[in-house]
């Protein structure tokens, strides 16, 4: 029997942790742990594909081009979004092979630079809501309205002005038979960093919009579009609780898509941290998937083996 294809979705922490300021040197020390945890994973004999997060990564490269604006021109979102997903990816690549080399496993690690298709008529387009880049004061956002007329830019939490972007549902994963096949020729994919690069299609032409996928919904898809037996989210909590936040919190261990569905309406789940977790993992059993896993970084093993995290199976 082939080895089980597990996709993972890693969280913010894998590479960045709270109170750093993310240096290379930060990043790259945070990539070396994580890849422990997946090299474990392969030792026991997994095929294994990566996806992972970008938000602090496209800020602070959104910063930097904004800060360099009068020295060279800066990219739009969705190069900004290729430009994280090559820097991420080899910091996996490298350190993952190291890792693998030092196991003695004869394994190799590619990165896939991934656009994901999006809808052009999904009513994200008309309602931008997620903010990216650098806070602005009220005149430095008046200002930058003036130069990019295009932009969005609203008030965020009383915190300063910022752009916010649309972001639509993920439907296709444009470079799904190359990563299924990579993945076939017995290579560890990295695929769909930070969502993918977010593309619409028209009659047959891709072009790249400025916009941001969530990275828990575009692993759903990558892991349904690949036909992987089993989808594992991993973050900085041990699963989905129900009442979290309160003295009454507790881990949901085991769950099925009828349930799950029952508490997310309760409003268990907040917007843009675990709900889209919660929502990605339903949509990948639902779609005929085996398993998804919502765990913490460091249990990984213990996930994937039933001792650890939140399981939602039919
Ligand atoms: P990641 O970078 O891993 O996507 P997020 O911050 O987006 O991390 O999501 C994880 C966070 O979700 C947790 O740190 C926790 O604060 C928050 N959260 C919100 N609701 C819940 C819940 N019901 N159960 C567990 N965590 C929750
Ligand atoms: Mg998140």
């Amino acid at each position: 029997m082939e080895a089980p294809v597990i996709v993972i979705a890693l969280g913010g922490n894998a590479i960045l942790q709270r109170g750093e300021r993310g240096s290379f040197a930060e990043q790259y020390r945070n990539v070396r742990n994580t890849v422990t945890k997946i090299a474990d994973l392969i030792e026991r004999g997994y095929r294994i594909v990566i996806t992972h997060g970008n938000g602090p990564q496209v800020g602070s490269t959104l910063l930097r081009h904004e800060a360099a604006k009068n020295i060279v021109p800066p990219l739009p979102l969705d190069a900004c979004g290729a430009e994280t997903q090559g820097f991420i990816g080899y910091m996996i690549q490298q350190a993952l092979r190291n890792e693998l080399k030092k196991r003695k496993m004869d394994k190799y690690v590619i990165t896939v630079v991934t656009r994901v298709i999006v809808d052009k008529n999904d009513p994200a387009f008309s309602n931008p809501t997620k903010p990216v880049g650098p806070f602005y004061t009220k005149a430095e956002a008046e200002k930058v309205k003036e130069e990019i007329p295009q932009i969005v830019i609203k008030e965020d939490a009383g915190r300063g002005y910022r752009r916010v972007v649309p972001s639509p549902d993920p439907k296709i994963i444009a470079e799904r038979y190359a990563i299924r096949s990579l993945l076939d020729s017995g290579f560890v994919v990295v695929a769909c960093g930070g969502g993918g690069i977010p593309i619409t299609e028209e009659e047959g032409y891709a072009e790249g919009v400025e916009a941001v996928i969530d990275k828990d919904l575009a692993g759903e898809r990558l892991a349904t579009l690949i036909g992987a037996n089993k989808f594992i989210i991993l973050t900085d909590v041990p699963g989905a609780y129900v009442d979290y936040g309160t003295s009454n919190a507790r881990l949901i261990t085991h769950s099925t898509p009828d349930e799950m569905k029952k508490i997310f309406d309760e409003g268990h789940f907040k917007e843009g941290s675990m709900g889209p977790k919660v929502t990605a993992a339903l949509r990948f059993v639902e779609s005929g998937g085996e398993e998804a896993i919502i765990a913490e970084l460091d249990k990984l093993v213990d996930a994937l083996e039933g001792r650890s995290g939140t399981h939602i199976r039919r």
